[in-house]
Parts: C-alpha cells; sequence; structure tokens
C-alpha cells in the first residue's frame, strides 16, 4: 500500500501542481497528477485538498492521488474552497468613485461568499472625509476597515479578517493591491521566485494561479487588476445583490410579485435609498444584456427561460424573488469569474484540457 499525505494546492503551473503537506511541517512538494485522476474527470484547483502518493521526502516530489471534495469552485480564477473575497479600493489616487464600487460591490455579491471591504490610503484624506465614506457605506450595508499600506494603519484588523480563510482579492488597478501583499506576505519575492525557478516559467502566465500564504495560516489569491467588470446578473437577482434593498424585501412585500421596482405601484422597494438609481442603472444594463443573448440565440439566456415560463413572448425579464432561492450556488460561483480580467480568463479557457 502506498501511503498518502494530506496538503492544499497553492499554485499550478502546466501539469506542475505545488503541494503544502501537513506532515512534512507544511513544507512544499512539486507534484504530478496520477493519470487515472484525469481519467474519472477529476481537475486539480489552487485550494483544493489533495492526497499525495509516492512521496519523495528529499526531492520534495510526489503525485497527487485524490482529491477531496470541494466546498466551492470558481472558473476565474480556477479555484477551489474560497472563503471570502476582499474587495480594495483607494479612498484617494485613484479616487473613490462611487459607481465603480458600486459594480464591483454587487458583482462580488453575485459570488455568494463573504464580502469584505477594504479602502486603502488613509493617509491621503482628512479624517473627516474618512469620516464620511464610512457613515455613506454603512447606509450601504458594509463596515469597510480603513487602512494604509504605507502608513502600516489598520493592518491587523484586516489580518484578523483574512486569518484561516482562503480568501480571493480583487479591485481597480492602482489601489495598493501589490502592495498590501507584499505586507501581509512576509518574503514574497522569495516565494515568486522559487515557484517559477522550479517551474522554469514566468510568474505571470496565462494559466497561474497562486495563493499566498499569510503567516497566521490563511491564503490569499492575487488577481489582475481590471476596473469595470461586467456584471452578468441576471435582471430578476439584480435586486438581492444590494444589502440596503434586502433590508426592505424583508420588512415588506412588493404588491406584484414580479415588481422590477421601478414604476410599479405599492413597490417596498424603490424610493429613498442612496444607491436606488445604481440598481435601475444596472437593471437596464442586465436586460439589455438578457436582450442581446436572446438576439444571439444562446440557450441558457435568462431571458428564453423567463419566456419558457411566462408562456409567452416578452423582451423583459420578469421578475420574480422567488428565483433568488432556485439560483443554484454553483452558477453564482460561475459569476465570479467576471470578476477577473475578461482576456486572460479567456485564454486560460483555451489552454484548459
Ligand atoms: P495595485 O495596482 O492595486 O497592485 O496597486 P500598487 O500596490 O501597485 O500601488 C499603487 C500605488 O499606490 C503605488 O505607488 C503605491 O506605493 C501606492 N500606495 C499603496 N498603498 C498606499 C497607501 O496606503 N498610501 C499611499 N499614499 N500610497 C499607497
Ligand atoms: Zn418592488
Amino acid at each position: 500500500m502506498n501511503k498518502a499525505e494530506y496538503g492544499t494546492v497553492i499554485a499550478i503551473q502546466a501539469n506542475y501542481y505545488q503541494v503544502r503537506l501537513e506532515y512534512f511541517s507544511n513544507k512544499l512538494f512539486l507534484c504530478t497528477r496520477r493519470s487515472r485522476l484525469k481519467k474519472i474527470g477529476q481537475s486539480v484547483m489552487v485550494g483544493d485538498r489533495v492526497w499525495v502518493e509516492d512521496v519523495d521526502h528529499l526531492n520534495q516530489q510526489g503525485a497527487i492521488s485524490s482529491v477531496e471534495p470541494r466546498k466551492n469552485e470558481l472558473s476565474r480564477p480556477p479555484m477551489a474552497n474560497a472563503d471570502q473575497i476582499l474587495l480594495v479600493f483607494s479612498l484617494a489616487d485613484p479616487p473613490l468613485e462611487e459607481w465603480q464600487l458600486s459594480r464591483f460591490l454587487v458583482k462580488a455579491e453575485s459570488a455568494d461568499l463573504e464580502l469584505c471591504l477594504c479602502l486603502n490610503k488613509q493617509d491621503l484624506v482628512s479624517e473627516e472625509e474618512q469620516k464620511q465614506w464610512q457613515e455613506r457605506l454603512i447606509q450601504w450595508g458594509y463596515q469597510p476597515l480603513l487602512i494604509s499600506v504605507d502608513k502600516q494603519q489598520g493592518i491587523d484588523p484586516l489580518r484578523q479578517q483574512l486569518n484561516q480563510k482562503i480568501t480571493l482579492m480583487a479591485g481597480p488597478s492602482g489601489v495598493g493591491k501589490s502592495s498590501l501583499i507584499n505586507i501581509l506576505v512576509p518574503g514574497v519575492a522569495q516565494r515568486v521566485n522559487q515557484v517559477s525557478g522550479k517551474l522554469h516559467r514566468g510568474r505571470h502566465t496565462t494559466r497561474h494561479v497562486e495563493l499566498f500564504e499569510l503567516p497566521t495560516g490563511g491564503l490569499l489569491a492575487d488577481t489582475p487588476g481590471f476596473n469595470q467588470p461586467d456584471l452578468e446578473i441576471e435582471a430578476a437577482q439584480l435586486i438581492f445583490h444590494f444589502p440596503e434593498a434586502r433590508r426592505l424585501l424583508e420588512t415588506g412585500i412588493c404588491q406584484f410579485n414580479d415588481c422590477s421596482h421601478r414604476e410599479e405601484p405599492n413597490c417596498v422597494v424603490r424610493g429613498s435609498w442612496e444607491r436606488y438609481e445604481h440598481y435601475l442603472k444596472f437593471l437596464e444594463e442586465a436586460i439589455q444584456q438578457a436582450i442581446a443573448q436572446q438576439a444571439r440565440g444562446e440557450e441558457e439566456s435568462s431571458l428564453k427561460s423567463m419566456t419558457k415560463e411566462s408562456g409567452k413572448q416578452e423582451y423583459e425579464p420578469k421578475l420574480a424573488k422567488k428565483k433568488y432561492r432556485q439560483t443554484s450556488r454553483r452558477i453564482k460561483h460561475q459569476q465570479l469569474h467576471e470578476l477577473y480580467h475578461e482576456q486572460s480568463a479567456r485564454s486560460e479557457d483555451e489552454l484548459q484540457e
């Protein structure tokens, strides 16, 4: 019998897997994957908990023989068992822009993971302005962590938030994500070299997803910066991605089952919350997207299924609250892929076996 050791996949390049093996003081082993896994269609992703056989302690090598069931799975970047999303924005340079922030928040909500919002570059704005943003975001339903990577302010609460969890980091470029990794992950430069050196590949190949290891035992996935994620959210689901609207829907019921929360009479959602106009704009986007999708005749178009349900031709998706709960977790996780750079994601798919 081949004795197997338990570990976590930290990085993947080509057909090699970097696995931390618990039994060997969490040392990094360079592993292949048993061909049997490929035969049964079992993929291996970063974040996977795996069993490794043929462990060669001296050369730190082995072969992955099985993969533990996943808690969840994201397609872009391909990774397993994520616990939360860390959204990083900056209070200045680049300035915090409400529409962009709102778009990222809505997108992140659609992933159905815990969400942590972090506002960097606290050092660049007055206390008054910090307080204003904080109060505003509380109205939106969020409790932002204000930090300064430069001045090392507010980093400890953030560390606690990341402790023992697998976290995906996302946010626009220039807000300080790389700088943050540098202070959260000691020796990160060496780590990157170690991986690239062993695998004779650069760090920025398209398939490369790496989990950075936090000293307290969490994992952090770095993702390419992008500034305007596509929402790709079904119109009927959109309202549930606004915490402040969820609150309203908990306390009241709209007159119409399929209320789109626009012009309908006796709507409990329409009204005096700040991001209501964001909702309207994103809703319009979602509807346009569905129409375009239908025009392209895509099978899985949400519009199409809506049309089928109601039995008549409509060019606007019907909105039904019930659907929210029916959306499978898997689909929601798929939606997260838009949090990542479209171009690199496409090349990733092409490279997939
Ligand atoms: P990324 O694109 O999100 O990875 O952002 P970077 O980490 O490359 O940072 C962009 C710029 O912001 C760099 O010049 C950093 O030195 C600067 N920066 C990062 N954090 C802070 C901060 O807390 N305060 C200030 N003033 N500048 C920061
Ligand atoms: Zn309504």
